[in-house]
């Protein structure tokens, strides 16, 4: 794989780092800085070694154009901070500020240019107005590192065609994801089992579809499961039920059997009368899942499902999950996604955690990320690689 050592000797050179820096902006204020933490390392990594580091990113969906409301430069202020050295900006992207501050950079200096996306060439589908895009950011480098993972599905002009112009190398941030990846779809060890819940079917049906070959046993919960209990001929009374996706269901089931894969699902379930709200206190029961009464809406799965998981985890070598067992966001009904969490941290053997709410669950929770394998940052980019799709900004790296 291309890393940042097949780019040579970095001394004095200019390279172009496209990075994650995504953060949720109130106002100005930065909200959760996880992302700017998480493109350090590579900028380091990159001033270390002499070269004169260029930061591309986007903010927000800005229209193709110039809004101040998406602007980077609070980001490059909070980069400054954790970096603890200057960090110059650019208040435009390819544009006569841009070309100035990359000129005025010295060796291991470092700068962010504004908003990728205050250009409308960089979200273009007409691969010639990409194309001339990636032009004028090709002319700032000598170097390309793609380091941004939430990113790498797309064919953008930052991710994608500025790979074709300039020598390439992948980051630390996305070669970690795509290892990891890697070994939950390119011979697993096993047992290899898959836990999935959240909220929909349909949200998920690449990924089953993909790893319901692969994996030895697949647990589900969350609100996905009661359109498999119906499947199976249970009445699910209130709980969310996706109708059309009942043959899909059904057609998983039997997939499953009769390749050999078990399907674990929840035997007892959390219910109340009304999803949780701030109007009224939770009134949690327990009711077996062929039970479940027909004013009744399944917010969890039950404690003797959260215990038959964590068992059917016990001598798992690779385990991916994605998607919490229930309303984690309401305490009375975490309990299940807490079980899970907690035999993943005792998983011996690679532990996955993907999706945005499976780590926030994870973190609210009070679990240490560090107790997991890996947590996956890129939503839709982990999902679109799990669903066996080829992800762009990955290829255009590992083309020969
Ligand atoms: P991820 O972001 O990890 O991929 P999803 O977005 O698919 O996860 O689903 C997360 C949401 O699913 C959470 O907000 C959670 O409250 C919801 N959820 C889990 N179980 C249920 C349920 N039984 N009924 C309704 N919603 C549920
Ligand atoms: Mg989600």
């Amino acid at each position: 794989m291309s890393d940042i050592t097949s780019l040579g000797d970095l001394k004095g050179k200019r390279v172009l780092v496209r990075s994650d820096l995504n953060v949720p902006l109130d106002g100005t204020t930065i909200t959760d800085d996880g992302r700017i933490r998480a493109s350090v390392p590579t900028i380091q990594q990159l001033s270390d070694a002499g070269a004169r580091v260029v930061v591309t990113a986007h903010l927000g969906r800005p229209d193709g154009s110039p809004d101040p409301k998406y602007s980077l430069e609070p980001v490059a202020a909070r980069l400054s901070e954790l970096l603890g050295r200057p960090v110059a900006f650019a208040t435009d992207t390819v544009g006569a500020s841009a070309t100035e501050t990359v000129a005025g950079l010295e060796d291991g200096g470092i700068a962010v240019l504004e908003n990728v996306r205050f250009n409308d060439g960089e979200t273009s589908k007409d691969d010639a107005v990409r194309g001339s895009f990636a032009d004028q950011l090709a002319q700032l480098a000598d170097a390309f590192v793609s380091d941004g993972f939430g990113v790498v599905h797309r064919k953008q002009a930052s991710v994608y065609d500025v790979a074709l112009r300039l020598p390439s190398a992948m980051g630390g941030l996305v070669a970690a994801e795509v290892d990891v990846l890697r070994r939950l779809t390119e011979h697993p060890e096993r047992p290899y089992v898959v836990v999935l819940g959240g909220s929909k079917v349909s949200d998920k049906l690449g990924v089953i579809d993909n790893l319901i070959d692969k994996a030895d046993k697949l647990l589900i919960g969350g609100g996905m499961v009661f359109t498999f209990l119906k499947a199976q001929g249970h009445e699910v009374g209130k709980s969310l039920l996706e109708a059309d996706q009942l043959e899909t269901c059904t057609r998983y089931l039997t997939e499953a059997a009769d390749r050999g894969v078990e399907i674990l699902l929840p035997t007892d379930v959390v219910v109340d009368t009304a999803f949780p709200s701030g109007d009224r206190e939770p009134e949690p029961v327990v009711v077996p899942a062929s039970g479940i009464p027909a004013d009744a809406l399944g917010l969890d799965i039950g404690p003797e499902s959260a215990a038959a998981f964590a068992d059917a985890l016990r001598d798992a070598k690779t385990v991916f999950w994605n998607g919490p067992m229930g309303v984690f966001e309401v305490d009375a009904f975490a309990e299940g996604t807490r079980a899970v969490a907690q035999a993943l941290t005792e998983v011996d053997g690679l532990s996955v955690v993907g999706g945005g709410d499976s780590a926030a669950a994870v973190r609210k929770l009070g679990f240490d990320e560090a107790a997991f394998g890996h947590i996956s940052t890129g939503g839709g980019a982990s999902l679109e690689f799990l669903e066996g799709k080829e992800l762009p900004g990955i290829a255009v790296l590992e083309r020969d």
